[in-house]
């Protein structure tokens, strides 16, 4: 149940897929070197291995408890966090002015993964508090920064992204939390907030809420929401915490995994109301909050491949020592030796590396998209952030449940038994396709929202630079790739079918397009996953070693296994989609 950070295996996808050394030597990053960025990896992989790995299975059996309005962590969390803060991990992608190192988001997420790895639970804390922190960097007015940032980057005091209501989960038009003006410019928050991450913990002396709530005289809708900074502790004026604000955990939901990331019902108002500020413009809270949850949405997708990588490691430890059936000599072989065992275990490890390269690639965007120094390539930059953020959510979820299940199946029974752990990893990873947006929310915000965006320019530009690299892996006649080339041209085919084909529909079949979204997103995945995965062979192979490492390999595995389900995906979104014209009733009743 042991977890290594896969240190040399990030790096690799960090420089053969997402170009991160040519990114460095183009200055992009110009506080940053190669050997930085090895040092920064080896030393959050000895962390994340040594100190917070041990976390999981134990955090996972007690859990987080809610006793007199408080709630308490498992035993030894407190410490192995403030370790974690002292050794300076919360400032890490941090803005420089308020005492983080501000990293590319390239190796932020490249970190972020290990603590995911490590302790899904113990990772979202300072995930979400990473989110809060950009969202008042970018909207809150100097005075909010200057008193809660420092602490939030230092990770002394964490953050929470308050925003579901009992009956506003998807459709937040309807959520009902007030805020009231008050004459010193404060408002008087009421309401509840449900399935609030960390809304109340001890690891920490203050948390920061970021709440979406309704003003009075706002039009109703999403229209109406502004975005609120609402402390548990409100600050005295000598900085020093004061009195403790109408916010408070009133219970703890019971659920399958992540069971010790508390899970709360939040209550405000029942006693005069929180006191909160605007971050932002009145009314404009919601589009604040997308722009915390675009980047959080990328941190849930390292989270898929994360848990993917844990789940990996634990079912070929195990496929190592189990001992069943016997080879051609009659000997008895440990289960690796069996052809259906490897399928399993190749399959699981080409799936989180493509989840990985789809998440590192949206990072890389994300970063070009703020530091190029030229306004035309920042602005084509934000455009394939934004077309890639929602398949770096939606895939690498996916996936990081899918080789959950496998891993299971690695096990056979002993998998199913909690005594292994691999099943807590299913478990765990099963809420990642739900929260930051459900995936079939995120399908349906790709198809009709990003792909039209700039009349489907990004798209087309994605798949060029696909078609690119495919005629680079074509052209270098390396035996190893076999049918590598050709199988990923027909998914990239494939693509661009499916692609026009929704363009063509969006403007007046939106029904044929929502049908055909959730294909579609995958579709995409699988594509750009494997494409960028024999890419990163083919540059490695080429590298000073003079060998890919077993790069060709899985990325020729992942073309010739995973890859040719992308004609077929393409038949479901242009031609499968009938049922949507009927309510399907007969079908689901019948
Ligand atoms: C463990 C956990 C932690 C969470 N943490 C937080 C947090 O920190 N802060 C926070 O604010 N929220 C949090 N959430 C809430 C989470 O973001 C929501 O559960 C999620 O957004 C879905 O909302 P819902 O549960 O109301 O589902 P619903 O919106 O009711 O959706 C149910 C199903 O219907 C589908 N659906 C809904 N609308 C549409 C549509 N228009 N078109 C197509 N399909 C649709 C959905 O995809 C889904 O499959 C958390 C939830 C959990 C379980």
């Amino acid at each position: 149940m042991t977890y290594t950070a896969p240190v040399s295996e990030i790096s690799a996808a960090l420089n053969d897929i997402a170009g991160l050394s040519g990114l460095i030597d183009e200055g992009l990053f110009p506080d940053l070197d190669p050997d930085l960025v090895n040092a920064i990896l080896e030393e959050a992989g000895k962390f994340a291995s040594e100190r917070i790995a041990p976390l999981n299975a134990q955090g996972d059996s007690q859990g987080a408890a809610l006793k007199d309005g408080k709630v308490r962590m498992p035993e030894g969390w407190r410490e192995v966090y403030e370790h974690w803060c002292e050794a300076g991990w919360g400032g890490l992608p941090g803005p420089g002015d308020y005492g983080g190192q501000g990293l590319p988001v390239l190796v932020s997420m490249a970190v972020s993964e290990m603590w995911q790895s490590a302790c899904m639970s113990f990772a979202l804390n300072p995930m979400l508090t990473q989110g809060a922190v950009e969202a008042i960097a970018k909207f809150g007015s100097d005075e909010l920064k200057q008193t809660y940032l420092p602490k939030m980057v230092s990770g002394e005091w964490s953050g929470t992204m308050q925003l579901t209501e009992p009956h506003a989960g998807s459709d937040l038009s309807t959520l009902k939390t007030m805020a009231v003006p008050q004459d010193d410019g404060s408002f008087l928050l009421s309401g509840t907030k449900i399935f609030i991450t960390f809304g109340e913990h001890d690891l920490v002396e203050n948390i920061v809420h970021l709440v979406l709530a309704r003003t009075p005289d706002a039009p109703p809708g999403t229209a109406g929401i502004s975005l609120f900074l609402v402390p548990k502790y409100l600050m005295n004026t000598d900085g020093s915490l004061g009195e403790r604000n109408d916010v408070h955990c009133i219970s703890l939901e019971h659920k399958l995994g992540i069971h010790a990331s508390p899970t709360c019902v939040m209550q405000m108002g029942d006693n005069g109301g929180a006191k909160g500020w605007l971050v932002g413009e009145e009314t404009r809270g919601l589009a604040a909050m997308f722009t915390m949850m675009n980047r959080a949405r990328l941190a849930v997708g390292v989270q898929g491949a994360a848990i993917a990588e844990r789940a990996f490691q634990q079912a070929l430890g195990f496929a190592h020592e189990r001992k069943q059936g016997s080879d051609t000599q009659g000997l008895e072989v440990a289960i690796i030796a069996h052809p259906d065992v490897k399928r399993m275990l190749l399959s699981m490890k080409s799936k989180t590396t493509a989840s990985r390269a789809i998440c590192f690639m949206t990072a890389r965007e994300i970063d070009l998209a703020e530091r190029s120094a030229d306004e035309k390539a920042r602005g084509a930059a934000h455009a394939m952030a934004s077309l890639l953020t929602p398949i770096a959510k939606v895939f690498s979820t996916d996936m990081g449940v899918e080789v959950a299940s496998e891993g299971i199946q690695v096990h056979g029974g002993m998998g199913y038994v909690e005594e292994t752990g691999a099943a807590q990893h299913l478990r765990d990873a099963r809420i990642s396709p739900i929260y930051e947006g459900t995936n079939g929310i995120q399908a349906i915000d790709l198809v009709v929202r990003k792909l039209p965006a700039d009349g489907g320019e990004a798209v087309r530009r994605h798949i060029a630079s696909l078609r690119e690299s495919i005629a680079d892996i074509g052209a270098s006649n390396v035996p190893e790739f076999g049918d590598t080339a050709s199988r990923l041209e027909d998914a990239v085919a494939a693509l661009e079918e499916a692609t026009s084909f929704l363009l063509g529909v969006i403007g007046d079949d939106i029904t044929s397009a929502l049908a055909g979204a959730g294909a579609y997103t995958r579709l995409f995945g699988i594509t750009s996953g494997a494409v960028y995965m024999a890419g990163g062979a083919l540059k490695r192979s080429r590298s000073d070693e003079g060998n890919s490492g077993g790069a060709i390999t899985l990325a020729r595995y992942y073309a010739e296994n995973h890859a040719i389900e992308a004609p077929g995906l393409a038949k479901a979104v242009i031609t499968g989609g009938g049922w949507a014209s009927s309510d399907a009733a007969d079908a689901l009743t019948g």
